[in-house]
């Protein structure tokens, strides 16, 4: 349920009617928007009487909440979300490209992608330590060592760095990596996200391969009904029936994520397709949709990538990309 307050009101009476709530064994959340403050309740609402409320002199109005995502509903909580990154934002109008290799293969090979993708304007910094392949014959990534070639990498380039977390006993290795990634074949692992909501660190939360845009919500309401706000979704590609690409980029996900929650919304076009050369137009069309970042997967040496060669796009070609994104961005905001 939302309470909109009247302006005016005070502290005082806003922290006396929060009490009454909890008193009744709700949870509140105030959001103190640039026109209203709301006040979220969660819990059963079944006792609370609507029209004894609406009868106060501080309401404005009330509302049921009828969807069974509560936190990261845009309704409560009107305006965009804003994530700090450290000190990078995204949301409300904030835009931020992560690029970088699908896995951390090597010193050589990380430090050379991160400077290129640093010149070229991405603002993050991301690389698989923990990679989840279909194939457990596959190269899984370097683990404790990949991560600590991120942290290396990051300190050289100072950009923030994302990485991908498989197992919450990895939790510790990733104290001072700068954004968590759930991947989208974790998309539904609770108890993943039950633990990364008692953490306050920013959640990169990929759509599972087969979830709809409400499940998606579901798992970020798992996330944050445990204190972690700090949520960005990513669309990445869905299963269909289409086979030409590796996946089915919705874009219009996007649109409706908006609509829906007030959390940043960033486009994976690299998994969404599979296929290098669609990052560019799909990369320019998710900007082009309002969508607050993009993660691209870019190698130095695409064909001897040791994971998700096809989709991996040159340095150069992100420098066009990031160009091209830029480009857009700045038409489409005049
Ligand atoms: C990745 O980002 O490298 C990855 C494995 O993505 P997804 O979970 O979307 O497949
Ligand atoms: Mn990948």
């Amino acid at each position: 349920m939302i309470v909109v307050l009247k302006n005016g009101t005070t502290k005082e009476q806003r922290e006396s009617l929060c009490e009454w709530f909890q008193n009744m064994g709700l949870s509140t959340h105030v959001s103190e928007g640039m026109y209203h403050t709301i006040i979220g309740l969660i819990g059963d609402t079944s006792k609370v009487d609507i029209s004894l409320l609406e009868s106060l002199s501080i309401i404005e109005s009330v509302k049921r909440i009828t969807e069974p995502f509560k936190k990261a509903n845009r309704k409560f909580h009107e305006e965009s979300a804003i994530i700090d990154i450290s000190g990078r934002k995204i949301g409300a109008g904030h835009f931020q490209i992560i690029a970088g290799p699908c896995s951390v293969e090597s010193r050589e090979q990380l430090t050379t992608i991160a400077k290129s993708v640093k010149e070229a304007g991405a603002g993050l910094l991301r690389g698989g330590a923990f990679k989840p392949r279909t194939s457990p014959y596959d190269f899984q990534g370097l683990h404790a060592e990949g991560i600590k070639l991120l942290l290396e990498a990051k300190k050289q380039t100072g950009l923030p760095i994302v990485s991908e977390i498989m197992n919450i006993n990895d939790l510790d290795l990733f104290d001072e990596v700068d954004v968590v990634q759930v991947g989208a074949r974790n998309m539904q692992n609770f108890d993943l996200l039950k633990a990364l909501g008692r953490t306050q660190k920013p959640v990169l939360l990929k759509r599972g391969l087969a979830n709809t845009l409400k499940e998606l919500l579901m798992s970020a309401e798992y996330i944050m009904a445990g204190g972690n706000e700090n949520v960005i979704l990513c669309e990445r590609g869905i299963r269909t029936f289409e086979t030409y690409t590796r996946n089915t980029l919705d874009l219009s996900a996007v649109v409706a994520l908006h609509e829906l929650s007030h959390l940043p919304v960033i486009v994976d076009p690299s998994h969404a397709t599979g296929l290098s050369r669609f990052v560019e137009p799909l990369a320019v069309a998710a900007a082009a949709a309002g969508a607050d970042g993009l993660m691209i997967e870019v190698h130095n040496d695409p064909q001897r990538a040791l994971c998700d060669g096809p989709q991996s796009v040159t340095p150069e070609q992100f420098s066009r990309i990031a160009e091209r994104v830029r480009r857009v961005r700045e038409a489409l905001a005049e």
